[in-house]
């Protein structure tokens, strides 16, 4: 027996509406907010990702799924957006078609991670990026973008955290101030951080170790170091934030350890999904476009998890949306009018309503169970003494009353479910 693989889901009928829902929401949201849809190959060369998101980040070091095609290049599942709009934004010249690209995305992405709950191999992402202005607006935007999704599907227990990274100058500064600090700590690091020490040492900051998370605790912050432009682009963010009813904190310890981060960083944790509570990350990127060999164009996004979106409205009891129930149910009461029947059925169907019958030459009460089983409004009854005299009968299932109409007459019937 073939299973699907480990961290791997599928999403059957009574759980794909939600999804369809939520894409509707998100779909909707961004059409609002006046981003535009992006879709991107499921696979991408290799040396996007680890020139994109970086080395020596967990994502490209140790959970990507890559592999050498056919004729000996190396693919690569993509671990997430970024990095494959920014491809896309350079090679379509977006910028010389809009000044600003307001672009956003649902899709699967694929990481091989230990699989647990809220956290898969394949997974699902919405998100958005902006490219092409250094606006402090946009980075709100994302933010509120974010927000304004996870409270339309009625999430409460939500905690808005964000930081500044600042520009490139005062962070290398304040890199050799932690750098100076850990020096003494170092040989009581992790194996993990000892090796970040060097290589992308705000990452330290992130490490779940108790023995660096203390020595962390007493450790210089990035933002007693930022300059007076990245202070006024946080404090921006911060008094927009504010006007527009989010609520937020900021986590001078939540960095994001890639040099091309700069300015806002920020993530949405909920409290209802246990150890893996982000349900959403980003931040500005004003060098990834130069470092993917575009010119430079600064850029800001966020992507948010779907599976632990919905996660977390179970866990709070909300958005608990059902699927529209069926209009007809036929029920067929005479087998030889099987092809009458269907044919009824189509024209209720190109009229617009969802209708459905047994295609099992079934008993009478097995189809009636199969209509409430669908919760159909009415049942259409073909056969019997009222066919003989030329009628259908319909029953409106939630009262219980009945209407012949001649078979002829399908638009009284249509008018009657219409109602
Ligand atoms: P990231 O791209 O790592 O910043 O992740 C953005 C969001 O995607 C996270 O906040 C999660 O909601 C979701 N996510 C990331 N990795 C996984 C995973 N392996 N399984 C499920 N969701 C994930």
């Amino acid at each position: 027996m073939i299973k699907a693989i480990t961290g791997t889901n599928d999403i059957l009928s009574e759980d794909s509406y939600k999804w369809r829902e939520l894409e509707k929401l998100v779909n909707e949201i961004m059409s609002l907010y006046n981003y535009k849809e992006i879709r991107t190959p499921i696979f991408e060369e290799t040396a996007l990702f680890s020139r994109g998101i970086g080395d020596a980040t967990d994502i490209v070091s140790k959970e990507m799924y890559s592999f050498i095609d056919r004729s000996g290049v190396s693919l690569t599942l993509k671990p997430e957006m970024t990095a494959s709009v920014a491809r896309a934004f350079i090679e379509h010249s977006l910028d010389k078609k809009q000044s600003l690209s307001k672009l956003y995305y649902i899709s699967p992405m694929f990481r091989q991670e230990r699989p647990q709950a809220g956290r898969f191999r394949q997974f699902h992402q919405f998100g958005a990026e902006a490219i092409g202005s250094q606006s402090p607006l946009l980075d709100a935007e994302m933010i509120i973008i974010a927000y304004d999704i996870f409270a339309r599907l009625g999430l409460t227990n939500l905690k808005v955290k964000i930081n500044s990274l600042g520009v490139t100058e005062s962070r290398e500064v304040y890199k050799e101030k932690l750098k100076e600090y850990l020096r003494p700590h170092f040989n009581n690091l992790s194996e993990d951080s000892k090796k970040r020490f060097d290589i992308n040492i705000l990452r330290i900051f992130d490490s779940k170790d108790d023995r660096d998370q203390s020595i962390m605790k007493e450790a210089p912050l990035l933002m007693e170091y930022l300059d007076d432009v990245s202070l006024e682009h946080f404090n921006t963010v911060k008094k927009v934030l504010e006007n527009s009813n989010v609520p937020f904190e900021v986590d001078p310890k939540l960095v994001r350890g890639l040099d091309y981060y700069c300015h806002t960083t920020f993530e949405i944790i909920s409290g209802s999904v246990g150890s893996q509570s982000a349900l959403c990350g980003g931040g500005r990127y004003d060098g990834l476009i130069e470092q993917l060999g575009g010119k430079p164009a600064p850029g800001v996004g966020f992507a948010a998890g779907i599976e632990r979106l919905l996660l977390a409205c179970k866990n709070e009891n909300v958005f608990d949306v059902k699927e529209e129930p069926l209009d007809v149910y036929i029920i067929l009461l005479d087998s030889e009018l099987k092809s009458d029947a269907f044919e009824a059925m189509l024209e209720l169907r190109r009229e617009g309503f969802k209708a459905d019958a047994d295609y099992l030459t079934r008993s009478i009460k097995a189809q009636m169970r199969e209509a409430n089983k669908f919760n159909s409004r009415f049942t259409l009854f073909v056969g019997g003494d009222e066919y003989k005299n030329g009628e259908y009968l319909l029953k409106n299932m939630s009262e219980g009353n009945q209407f012949l109409f001649k078979t002829s007459d399908m638009k009284g019937l249509i008018k009657k479910i219409r109602e």
